[in-house]
């Protein structure tokens, strides 16, 4: 039997960054990895707390190593905020964002629009070209008690040159300046497995959370009631991962040991 037809499941809903590549370097032979998943009658999404690409530059990218997917089988941190913010304000409306052009485009899909006037939150994420300047007005806009939301937690990614500055290096420089702690929409928030579930329409028992990071993607899997499978080809380590408790169901060097001999 294979570890995949062992853990019984349905659907799998992967990380990406440090799960199917690093940056633009393939981790596995990604479309016979596909090939398994639809061999095995198990359904796919793809969750990422990278909240710096659109869902369409997600599709285009699986596209170019050969994987064919629909724009609803993508959710994003970007989108959690979204989902999150509109929880808050349901009738959208004008925030602060301070972040990149995809949190942008993504807040306007859920009706949100960056304003300075008169925003009545402010959201945040990884922005690449963050100077003190952006960190300071931001700061400013929470000190004045405006509710303060947070793509993603997660230090670092991983990249072909080593693990570089991620969205939490912004979080920690805002909830530093500014002595709030944010309201944080991605992994391991429950949001976007909530979201990937709803899509999938299957239970948390029937669903696998893959991902390479123990604090993100397994403990939200595991917060969601969901299976976990470990991989160890980005952020956390072997060692890491037997430390954890409760243990992921299953700890494996890249993801394509899903479709190895239990
Ligand atoms: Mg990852």
């Amino acid at each position: 039997m294979l570890q995949i037809q062992k853990l019984n499941v349905k659907a799998a809903i992967l990380d990406m960054d440090g799960v199917l590549w690093r940056l633009t370097t393939p981790l596995v032979d990604l479309p016979e990895l596909f090939r398994q998943f639809d061999q095995y009658n198990v359904r796919v999404m793809f969750a990422t707390n990278n909240g710096t690409a659109t869902i369409d530059q997600y599709v285009m990218k699986l596209a170019g190593f050969g994987v064919s997917v629909e724009a609803w089988q993508v959710v994003t941190s970007a989108m959690a905020t979204g989902y999150a913010l509109k929880k808050a304000f349901p009738n959208g409306g004008p925030i602060y964002i301070m972040g990149e052009k995809a949190l942008h485009d993504t807040l306007k899909d859920f009706d949100f629009y960056h304003d300075t006037k008169a925003p009545q939150a402010v959201a945040a994420g990884l922005a690449r070209n963050f100077d003190y300047n952006m960190i300071k007005d931001a700061s400013l806009m929470i000190q004045k008690g405006l509710p303060f939301y947070f793509t993603n937690p997660d230090p670092t990614y991983p990249t072909p040159e080593g693990n570089i500055p991620g969205a939490g290096t912004v979080l920690a420089a805002l909830e530093t300046a500014s002595g709030v702690k944010a309201h944080l929409a991605g992994k391991p928030l429950p949001f976007l497995f909530e979201l990937g579930m709803q899509r999938l329409h299957t239970t948390p028992e029937e669903t696998l959370v893959v991902g390479d990071r123990l604090d993100t993607d397994i403990l939200g899997g595991q917060e969601s009631g969901c299976k976990t499978a470990m991989v160890l080809t980005g952020i956390s380590t072997r060692d890491d991962a037997e430390k954890w408790r409760p243990q992921p169901d299953l700890i494996i060097d890249n993801v394509m040991g899903l479709f190895q001999e239990a």
